[in-house]
């Protein structure tokens, strides 16, 4: 427990994979069937939905027709572009196609050098500007739950990934498509694998090769934050209270300990905690010690010798993961603790200028972050990062995940303004 990993899992879903292929895509608005089998009629006429993805053969033979290949239209409306990222199924560590069709999308673009590494494609303005900022998305999603494909209904885009993420990757893709001059050089981020364990993650992998690419005065994550701007994050601690006891014939129980009764005031101290609620740059954070798991027995027959309470802390970013570790410490005093995983938080860092500046332009509200995002990777690189970006972030990961078409109009809108 001496060294804390400098970046670990969020406590996210660690995702089991399963495999749905994305279905079927249509051309110029008309349906056009890849195959009898893979037709889905076009579940809304709603007039903004125009198609964005067209799917080509890889090959012109007949013969053993490998699977077609996505492609996407950056110049249809953000709602169709986001419809058409749902519908290629990029489950972390399936993200190949959903990162080919963002690299052949971009690449013809004479104003971005794009460049790729494994399934996270960048793409740089290089205008000599004396501000640059990163834009970043990740291209993955949780486990496919019964929610795919998309679906239009009413003013609102539902299907697995159109809150976290791909409807704050179409914004980037459309300003990064259509938005050639920009005031501040714009560095795109599309990344793999952010939805799974830390060391899988593909801008950690930048991180750790090609630093100089998340290389800016400000970074832009654009997670779900409902169109607002959420600065900060909390930072997530994960640890089991290990309690013993003495093995023992449970019909002869008064030679031994019992370990799972001796969790009793392990419960009774998470009962009683009372989280704190800093206020830092003016954001008031919401701090929470809750046990996960617990977990303990031998056999129907045996008092059991070792009972553990796992622990999730997570922590206002005023304080470290030293502290955040003596803290619990100090709460569970008398017991032995195991560290499992760890993350820092990240300061709202709203005193930057490049920060400030974004905050005015934008003249939104600021929320403070109660989840982890990768926001706080850019700070650990020191570059001020906010969360922005369309959707609810309490839908994220549900079955019936969703993102109004409003707020994706809202935060293209408003980036293209802060860009133009
Ligand atoms: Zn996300």
């Amino acid at each position: 427990m001496s060294r804390l990993p400098s970046l670990m899992l969020c406590g996210r879903d660690r995702a089991t994979k399963t495999r749905q292929n994305a279905s079927w895509a249509t051309s110029s608005g008309s349906v056009a069937q890849i195959s009898a089998a893979r037709r889905t009629p076009p579940r809304t006429s709603h007039p903004c939905y125009a198609w964005a993805v067209r799917w080509l053969p890889r090959h012109d033979t007949m013969a053993a027709m490998p699977p077609a290949q996505p492609v996407l239209d950056l110049s249809a409306d953000v709602v169709a572009v986001t419809a058409a990222l749902v519908d290629i199924e990029s489950v972390s560590r399936n993200e190949a196609a959903i990162a080919d069709a963002v690299e052949a999308a971009l690449r013809p673009l004479s104003h971005l050098h794009v460049e790729r590494s494994g399934n996270t494609v960048t793409a740089r303005t290089s205008l000599g500007r004396a501000e640059r900022v990163a834009i970043a998305g990740h291209l993955d999603t949780v486990p496919v739950n019964a929610n795919l494909p998309s679906r239009l209904e009413g003013d609102t885009l539902h299907g697995l990934g159109s809150c976290d993420m791909k409807g704050g990757v179409a914004v980037g893709l459309r300003l990064a498509a259509s938005v050639p001059e920009p005031t501040r050089d714009v560095t795109y981020i599309f990344y793999e694998c952010e939805e799974i364990e830390a060391v899988a993650n593909g801008l950690g992998h930048l991180a750790a090769t090609r630093p100089d690419l998340l290389e800016a005065d400000f970074a832009i994550l654009m997670e779900p934050s409902n169109g607002a701007v959420e600065a900060g994050c909390q930072g997530t601690m994960r640890v089991d209270v290990m309690v013993r006891g003495e093995r023992a014939h449970s019909a002869r129980w008064w030679m031994g300990v019992n370990a799972i009764h001796a969790v009793a005031p392990v419960l009774e101290r998470l009962v009683g905690y009372e989280p704190r609620t800093p206020t830092i740059d003016g954001l008031t954070y919401r701090e929470g010690l809750n046990a996960i798991g617990v977990s303990g027995g031998v056999a129907g027959n045996v008092l059991p010798d070792e009972c553990r309470v796992s622990v999730n802390y997570r922590f206002a970013p005023d304080r470290d993961e030293r502290q955040a570790l003596a803290h619990l410490e100090a709460v569970f005093d008398g017991f032995d603790l195991e560290l499992a995983d760890s993350a820092p938080g990240a300061m709202p860092g709203l005193d930057r200028p490049a920060a400030a500046a974004f905050v005015a332009a934008v003249h939104g509200d600021v929320h403070p972050k109660f989840g982890w995002t990768d926001v706080a990777l850019f700070t650990s690189l020191g570059v001020p990062a906010v969360n922005f970006g369309p959707g609810d972030p309490s839908l994220a990961h549900t079955r019936g995940e969703s993102v109004p078409i409003a707020q994706l109009r809202h935060c293209e809108a408003t980036l293209r303004r802060w860009l133009s």
